[in-house]
Formats: C-alpha cells, sequence, structure tokens
C-alpha cells in the first residue's frame, strides 16, 4: 500500500537551488517512491539565533511504499551521504535539511521521529511552500488545513517566492 507524504527541503549553504533541485532529483530515486508534486521554492530569513544566509525553501509530495522510519533513514542517507551534511551547530548553516512534515495519517512520537513535524506548523518557511501543493491537506492532530494554519500565523518572516 502507499502513502502520500509530504517533505520539507531546505538548504542555506552553497548553490542553495542547485542542492534542492539535486534532492528532488535524489527522492525519485528512494526504493517503492515517487515524487507526485513540487511547490515553488521560496527565499526565507533564518529563523533563530545564529546569523546566516537566507534559506531555500520548498515542500514536494511524494507517493511512497516504505514507513515513516524507512523513509527518514534515507532522507538522512541523502543528507549526509549525498550533500557531505557536516554535523553543524543546532539552527546553524546547512546545505541541506529534509524533514517529514506529514506522512498520511500517521501520528508517530517517538525520540528518533516525530510526525507531523512539531515545529511545522509554526512556521512561515514550511507551511508556505506546503500550501501550493496541499492547502486543503488536514493536519491529521490540529484538525485544521494547512490554509487554514498559515492564514492563522503571526509574525512577519519574509518568504517569497523565487
Ligand atoms: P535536524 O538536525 O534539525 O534536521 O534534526 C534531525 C533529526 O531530527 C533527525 O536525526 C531525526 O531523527 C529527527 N526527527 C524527528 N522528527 C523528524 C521528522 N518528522 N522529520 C525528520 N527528522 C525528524
Amino acid at each position: 500500500m502507499e502513502e502520500s507524504a509530504y517533505i520539507g527541503l531546505g538548504s542555506n549553504l552553497g548553490d542553495r537551488e542547485g542542492a534542492l533541485l539535486s534532492a528532488v532529483a535524489e527522492l525519485g530515486r528512494i526504493p517503492g517512491t515517487r515524487v507526485t508534486a513540487l511547490s515553488r521554492f521560496y527565499v526565507t530569513e533564518p529563523v533563530g539565533p545564529v546569523a546566516q544566509e537566507n534559506f531555500y525553501n520548498a515542500a514536494a509530495r511524494v507517493a511512497t511504499a516504505l514507513d515513516p522510519f524507512e523513509l527518514l533513514a534515507h532522507l538522512k542517507r541523502i543528507e549526509t551521504e549525498v550533500f557531505r551534511r557536516e554535523p553543524t551547530v543546532h539552527w546553524g548553516p546547512r546545505t541541506l535539511d529534509l524533514d517529514i512534515l506529514i506522512f498520511g495519517d500517521w501520528v508517530v512520537d517517538s525520540a528518533e521521529l516525530t510526525i507531523p513535524h512539531p515545529r511545522l506548523f509554526e512556521r512561515r518557511f514550511a507551511l508556505q511552500p506546503l500550501a501550493d501543493i496541499a492547502p486543503d491537506l488536514m493536519h491529521p492532530v490540529l484538525g485544521k488545513t494547512v490554509a487554514e494554519l498559515l492564514a492563522a500565523l503571526k509574525g512577519s518572516e519574509r518568504v517569497e517566492a523565487l
């Protein structure tokens, strides 16, 4: 059985647009997994205390036969093997960051994995791209759609389509 999963992509080091494009290609090479939608690319102001370059962010939908833990293992492999992401300061710059935002109706709360992603729904840089491809997607815990959550966001971080 296939599930629809939504993946957040971010990069703020080096060739950021190239990193996102390569990541989308790599997502399509994960066994049992197809990329079925891709948002626009956004330039966003970094969140948090560390001074750094702007982020490029996007969201992708995949159809996958994997479970969330198997999918996460592939995302980590893509982050490290493919992009040689070095361990960096928390909140600091990274070549590529891949997060599982939503995985079907799954609710997971383990040490390794939390789904839906716990901080997504207070972050414009994640919600805005997700709204491109899934405005009516229902958050399985909050019971609100992505469009509703985006409309309810306070704050004014700059998130602009490329
Ligand atoms: P970060 O360095 O902020 O990208 O955090 C990566 C770690 O967060 C990974 O090693 C995962 O085990 C953990 N994690 C927890 N929930 C998720 C999720 N929904 N998607 C991706 N990583 C997650």
